[in-house]
């Protein structure tokens, strides 16, 4: 039997966060009424012309730099027509053979540990189309909020060799756009979305085999599973002596099967020319430096970063590190605390618990990084236990209010006092003479369960080591 190798390249579309289109002032965001945002510049009306947002060219070439394309000092705009009822035009203004960004690359680590290049071929951008409604009335509707809406469109040379690797790359394409905030990265919303190409060859060629492209996708894990059977289907085919043939399908995520949606067209039926009405986009060397000092420290980096400078062991600076904001608030708080190992804990425990429980973003998160700080230092001072701690975590975030406000009001304090130790300590050993009498008689396991007693009795609030060694002092004191 052949053993067969998959070739897989992705075209990812991700929606720029512009507050405007990209040619007109219409509204760019998600959720408006149907057709309320649009223009004769979106519409394409005769003698409407566009203007270019300055903003979106300023993302596209962040992303450019995030990546390491070449980010051209000159770009073209063309059209690109064809006929669509969500596309009023009658053509999109895209990218052509002069896109903003050249080349470019995108490392991946897989589960197995494998690292990963893959090539980028380009990123250009253009403006978005139309919706058509199918499933609301008998007829299509068309919602045109969408058209002029700004986009990036970054396509990868065919380096990806598994549905794995697929998913991972688009998962490092959503937390960069995230991270450079230029994208919100929602692929349900349909703000990132994604085309998977796939072809198969026998392992050793080296030609690439005829390819399919497959729309639709909007989860990471329909993209993986998308890609898992059409490689399945491709190989499939070919062992029972048929051939692929070049065509467009849409993945179906409730049957979790490929269907056929057209025959692909080729580049030339889209008679792509210059747009006559935009000027070419130039970015001067200083607007580009200027570009360049808002490129933030990207993940990998700060990953690596987490681990060399705070001493965090690689699954933490993983976890944290996958947003941008998650990452910063941690960060915060490790420096505001000094103790970066409680701070990863609190962020990844029970931050991450309040903030998944309450369907929130961390930046809507209530709690300041400054105050957990202030929580991290009570527990490390011995004020409150780490159990009392998780109280003061929760009362914190429903009233404003210091937490050392909040442990006196709430007497969450931790009992160091040692008579007032001494004094339960005391309780505890007349109440449970047969354990004290095993302890006595070499049983060392018996002062667990006396200080287990002695915790209960103080409601969780002795300071669990003064604690030991006081019950400790005093057992030896009577052998
Ligand atoms: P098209 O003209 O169909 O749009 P492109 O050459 O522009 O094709 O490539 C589109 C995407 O398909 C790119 O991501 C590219 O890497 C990928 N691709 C091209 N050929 C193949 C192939 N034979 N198998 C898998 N992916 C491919
Ligand atoms: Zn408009
Ligand atoms: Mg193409």
């Amino acid at each position: 039997m052949t053993d067969y190798e998959a070739v897989i390249g992705l075209e990812i579309h991700a929606q720029l966060k512009t507050e405007s289109k990209l040619f007109c002032g219409c509204d760019a965001s998600y959720g408006a009424e149907p057709n309320a945002n649009a223009c004769p510049v979106c519409l394409g009306h005769p003698g409407a012309l566009p203007v270019l947002n300055e903003r979106a060219v300023e993302f596209a070439a962040l992303l450019g730099m995030a990546i390491e394309s070449r980010v051209n000092p000159v770009s073209i705009f063309a059209r690109k027509n064809y006929f669509y009822p969500d596309l009023p035009k009658g053509y999109q203004i895209s990218q052509f053979d002069k896109p903003i960004c050249t080349g470019g690359r995108i490392a991946l680590t897989r589960a197995d540990g494998v690292a990963r290049e893959i090539g980028v071929t380009r990123a250009h951008m253009e403006e978005d189309a139309g919706k058509s409604i199918h499933d609301r009335s008998d007829a299509t509707l068309v919602d045109v909020n969408r058209c002029g809406v700004p986009l990036i469109e970054i396509v990868s040379e065919p380096d990806l060799r598994t549905a794995e690797e697929a998913r991972l790359y688009v998962e490092k394409i959503r937390q960069i756009v995230r991270y450079l905030r230029i994208c919100d990265g929602n692929m349900e919303e349909g703000s990132l979305r994604c085309d998977a190409n796939v072809s198969v060859r026998p392992q050793g060629e080296t030609e690439l085999g005829v390819k399919t492209e497959i729309k639709n996708m909007n989860s990471f894990k329909s993209v993986e599973r998308a890609v898992e059977f059409e490689i399945e289907r491709q190989i499939d085919l070919i062992e029972d002596g048929g051939e692929v043939t070049q065509q467009t399908l849409l993945w179906d995520a409730d049957r979790n099967v490929a269907v056929p949606m057209r025959g692909k067209e080729s580049a030339h039926d889209y008679r792509y020319f210059p747009e006559p009405d935009l000027p070419p986009v130039a970015l001067s060397e200083e607007r580009l430096a200027e570009i360049r000092t808002r490129l933030p420290e990207l993940p990998d980096a700060k990953r690596e970063r987490f681990v060399s400078d705070y001493g965090l062991p690689d699954y933490d600076a993983d976890v944290l590190s996958q947003s941008r904001d998650v990452a910063e608030y941690f960060e915060r708080v490790a420096n505001a605390s000094g103790d970066a190992k409680a701070a990863s804990n609190w962020t990844m425990g029970e931050v991450a618990r309040e903030i998944r429980e309450r369907k929130i973003e961390i930046a809507e998160f209530l709690l300041s990084p400054e105050r957990l700080a202030e929580i991290i230092a009570l527990v490390k001072d011995n004020v409150v236990s780490a159990t009392a701690a998780k109280e003061v975590f929760v009362a914190a975030l429903e009233e404003d209010k210091s937490p050392k406000t909040i442990v006196e009001e709430r007497n969450l304090g931790q009992i160091s006092d040692a008579s007032e130790l001494d004094e339960m300590i005391d309780q505890i050993l007349k109440e449970h003479t047969v354990a004290v009498e095993e302890y006595l008689a070499g049983k060392e396991k018996a002062i667990g369960f006396l200080v287990g007693q002695a915790m209960r009795l103080s409601r969780g609030k002795a300071n669990p080591q003064l604690l030991n060694k006081s019950l400790r002092q005093k057992l030896e004191s009577m052998k």
